[in-house]
């Protein structure tokens, strides 16, 4: 067991002796506390993992809102993710969009789909964002219980760099936040109101999870979107919107419903940031964005 298996030495070894190197990762957790695997490089391996998922013949949908001025990120989304998101494998994307003239057309693998769905513009940038969990509830119930196995919510200003592979899947996946994976709970952003349906108090709280990613399995999410779109509905009677709008609703949901597998920074990553010696490979990072000219309000 070795953290450093291109340190392994080749020796000569005796008849019926044999060597098998096995990577561990001490420099980062792998583990939660409650035994779910945080997924870095070098804590798995593909090979195995595809002869787990591949015989089970999944459809994986995807879904991913470009609302307003973001249609602008769905090519570089798609052509990106048919090179690196869960390649030989049966994907299902499904792009809500305003817009669906936008939606350029980009040569999609085997065993790839793509379906449009026109939805309607909410003016603010927030709500947009929010009102994502109804949107996707909504369409889990009329269609992608019977259309998918598991299903990963994720943001589309954003870019596949290195394979995201079937290592992701599980009943219940969230990912650590890449602005908070080293900070102490007491920082988190974390919606501190008690009037909030999504409040956390200081002494609670696991990680600080990401709002630009949520999967697993189809009946999993379809609970997680449910959940999350009544809390922000009792907010909007209350009048109180979350700090982090529907990723505050989220932390709470994954503090209250522990999340079977976390996917590290490595997963979703932020191109504001340097890459750290633990960060071996950036997966799928944010694409930069001017804020202000984006978000048209
Ligand atoms: N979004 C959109 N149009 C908007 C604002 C947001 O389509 O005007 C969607 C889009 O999928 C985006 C996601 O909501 O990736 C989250 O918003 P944003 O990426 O702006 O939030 P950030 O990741 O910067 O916190
Ligand atoms: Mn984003």
């Amino acid at each position: 067991f070795t953290d450093k298996p291109d340190e392994v030495p080749s020796v000569a070894l005796g008849m019926q002796r044999n060597l098998s190197v096995i990577t561990v990762r001490l420099d980062v957790m792998t583990v939660t506390p409650w035994l779910a695997p945080v997924i870095w490089d070098g804590t798995f391996d593909s090979s195995i993992i595809d002869s787990l998922y591949q015989p089970q013949n999944l459809t994986i949908g995807t879904t991913v809102f470009a609302i307003g001025k973001y249609t602008r990120f769905i090519k570089g989304f798609l052509e990106t993710a048919e090179k690196h998101f869960l390649v030989g494998y049966k994907v299902n994307y499904y792009i809500f969009t305003d817009k669906p003239d936008e939606v350029p057309s980009v040569a999609l693998g085997m065993q790839r789909n793509l379906s449009v769905i026109t939805v309607s513009k909410f003016f603010r940038w927030q709500e947009i964002s929010m009102r994502r969990m109804e949107r996707i509830l909504n369409t889990i119930e009329e269609r992608l219980l019977k259309e998918v196995d598991y299903l990963y919510c994720l943001d589309v200003d954003m870019l596949f760099h290195n394979h995201w592979g079937a290592e992701v899947l599980s009943t219940l996946v969230a990912a650590v936040h890449p602005g908070y994976y080293k900070n102490p709970r007491e920082v988190f952003p974390y919606e501190r109101r008690p009037a909030s349906q999504a409040y956390v108090p200081l002494d609670q709280g696991d990680f600080y999870y990401a709002g630009a990613m949520i999967g697993g399995l189809i009946e999993n999410v379809r609970a997680l979107t449910r959940t999350c779109h009544q809390a922000i509905l009792i907010d909007k009677q209350n009048d109180i919107e979350a700090a982090w709008q529907e990723e505050s609703h989220l932390n709470k949901y994954f503090l209250q419903h522990k999340p079977t597998k976390l996917l590290s920074p490595e997963y979703l990553w932020d191109d504001t940031k340097p890459k750290p010696p633990e960060i071996h490979f950036i997966r799928f990072s944010t694409v930069l964005k001017n804020y202000a000219e984006v978000r048209e309000n």
